[in-house]
């Protein structure tokens, strides 16, 4: 048939899945599919198979936040054999959708949906090739043929109308197998195997740092449960000095899993591409950051809890930030946890949410998507104010680790200290780092460690560094860049020397954020402008600076949703 087009996805992970899934629900048949996978599962993705975890990691989302797939998380759970929760330490008589999962359970969760599907496919007679430890190690656009080139580390090349880049994380590394004692990231974790009788260094505090404890944890000490329903933790034998030191800007902890009253809410409470356009249209087509604010989130507290709109209607964004903070910050952090972690369980077992945390993950998952249209000077004020805070609180952490946590707390062998902005990590030649920084009393300090995790979570990979060289080669990639919507501003800062700041050729300044362009539809922009037809990118790394806040499986279901709309109908 002449209509029959070619459409390659590459990666068989999360993204991928909703992908196909939103492909088969679109009765499209006028496709035929190559799906290339580097590994050889279906579905799981890195976080969710042994590349970003072991028996003992667990996911932040119960089965009642995950988006639909074939069947749900509890159906799904309820058909597994005994051995599996065996495997897990489950309770079968315990479970429900809205307790947390083993990430590699949910990987094979994910894997089951993603060969239902296949098989949903295969009924449909849709024609759909699948490439396993197939790596797709280059991208090559031929506009003038309206196609692109797929090629494998093995030298073979596919030609394709489409493609969807669903490749995920990617975890670069800088010094570790060269530097002793230096991890660059904390995955695959069966790396951290390590058996320990000093103080390891830490690089953040949230759930990637909560990944490299639970593993380090067990391997040199074990966690006994209490009488009353909580945990305590005792050192191995020959690894009394083993300690575990997060270091975080602020010295803050996480906030904790509570009941989510309605993922749902997210989608419900988004401002429309409708709205957003008119707001823009009287604003020199700009979004303003203080306009998101107020309406996707300041008036969402009318309803549901007007005492705490009462506090915050007079406030602005860096005021709002300040007063959270402030409240964070007068608390020690491990007494805070351990206020949180009732308070969680409370709202856990009343199924009752915390209504502002919620919203601000809200907030944060609403600024997602128009962050690109923000101006440059709201982009600043977005990255100074709310970034970290939305580290904090969108990260929630699930109650079995806030547990473990604070029995290691409670054994002396784990503590938080705060290196405020300026910290340096010292690489030393012959093994681990020295950790430089000025502590709450100002004092400075240079602390020596023999082994260091990185763990800031996905880096955002720069520009310069995308890995499918010809589409950079090409110019078929741009910088991502946002424009300042006052010009003396943005001279400003480029007079004042930052380096992000940059001028074109009719003297409009623009700040550069991390990653490429990408327009609303998730399809390369090349260098000058034109969005790409052909390519659509839903790999997070590259796109961070215009996707600020990734959001994980519910940014699979949103971007699969646009992206396949797009390819069906455009
Ligand atoms: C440690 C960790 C824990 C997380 N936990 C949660 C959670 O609990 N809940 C949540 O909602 N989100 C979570 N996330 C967010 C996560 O980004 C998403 O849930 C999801 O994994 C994203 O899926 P993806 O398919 O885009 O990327 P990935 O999961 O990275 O999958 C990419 C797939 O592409 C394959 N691939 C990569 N490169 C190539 C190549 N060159 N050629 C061919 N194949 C390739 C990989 O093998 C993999 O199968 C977590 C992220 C991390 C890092």
């Amino acid at each position: 048939v002449e209509n029959i087009k070619r459409l390659a996805i590459l990666g068989a992970g999360p993204s991928a899945l909703f992908i196909f899934k939103r492909l088969i629900e679109a009765d499209y048949k006028f496709f035929e599919i190559d799906i290339f996978e580097k590994n050889k599962i279906l579905g799981a993705g890195m976080p969710y198979s042994l590349d970003g975890a072991n028996d003992e990691h667990i996911t932040n989302v119960s089965g009642n936040e995950i988006p639909d797939l074939q069947t749900s998380v509890l159906d799904w759970l309820k058909q597994q054999p005994d051995d599996i929760f065996h495997r897990f330490n489950i309770d079968r008589n315990k479970i429900s959708d809205y307790k947390v999962l083993p990430r590699l359970l949910f990987g094979a969760y994910l894997n089951d949906q993603f060969k239902m599907l296949k098989r949903l496919a295969n009924e449909k007679e849709m024609t759909i090739n699948f490439y396993f430890n197939s790596e797709v190690t280059d991208i090559i656009d031929n506009p003038a043929l309206g196609k692109v080139l797929v090629e494998l580390q093995n030298g073979q090349k596919f030609s394709y109308d489409n493609v969807i880049v669903c490749t995920g994380h990617i975890w670069p590394k800088k010094h570790e197998g060269n530097v002793p004692g230096y991890f660059d990231s904390p995955y695959p974790p069966q790396k951290l195997n390590l058996k320990l009788n000093h103080k390891v260094a830490l690089r953040g505090s949230s759930l990637t740092a909560i990944d490299a404890i639970r593993t380090l944890s067990r391997i040199n000490g074990e966690f006994r449960p209490t009488s009353n329903g909580k945990l305590n933790y005792n050192l191995n034998q020959g690894c009394e000095n083993f300690k575990i030191i997060m270091h975080s800007r602020n010295g803050l902890l996480p906030a904790i899993r509570f009941h989510l009253e309605d993922s749902h809410l997210l989608n419900d409470s988004v401002l429309t591409q409708a709205e957003i356009f008119e707001h823009k249209s009287k604003n020199d087509g700009f979004l303003s950051l203080d306009f998101l604010f107020d309406k996707n989130f300041k008036s969402l507290f009318k309803e549901k809890d007007e005492e705490f709109y009462e506090k915050i209607k007079h406030l602005n964004l860096e005021e709002f930030v300040e007063m959270v903070l402030d409240l964070r910050e007068s608390i020690e952090p491990f007494k805070l946890f351990s206020a949180e972690y009732l308070e969680a369980e409370k709202s856990m077992r009343q199924k009752k949410s915390i209504y502002w945390k919620e919203l601000l993950a809200v907030l944060s998952y609403a600024m997602n998507k128009p962050a690109k249209y923000l101006s440059a000077e709201d982009m600043q004020r977005l990255q100074k104010t709310l970034m970290p805070l939305i580290s904090i609180v969108i990260a929630f952490v699930p109650q079995g680790s806030v547990l473990e946590m604070l029995a290691l707390n409670n054994a002396g062998v784990l503590d938080i200290v705060s290196v405020g902005e300026k910290s340096n990590v010292e690489v030393c030649e012959d093994g681990g780092i020295v950790y430089h920084y000025v502590d709450e009393d100002d004092e400075k300090k240079a602390e020596y460690f023999k082994t260091f995790i990185d763990c800031i979570g996905q880096p955002h990979i720069a520009y310069e560094d995308f890995p499918y060289k010809s589409l950079l080669r090409q110019r078929a990639i741009s910088r991502a860049r946002i424009k300042f919507k006052n010009n003396l501003n943005g001279l400003t800062e480029f007079n004042k020397g930052n380096i992000n700041v940059e001028k074109d050729i009719n003297g409009n300044f623009y700040l550069r954020v991390p990653g490429i362009t990408i327009n609303d539809c998730y399809q390369l922009v090349d260098d000058y402008g034109a969005f790409n037809e052909r390519i659509y990118m839903m790999a997070v790394p590259y796109i961070g600076g215009f996707n600020p806040d990734y959001s994980g499986l519910d940014f699979c279901e949103s971007a699969s949703k646009i992206i396949i709309d797009r390819l069906t109908n455009g």
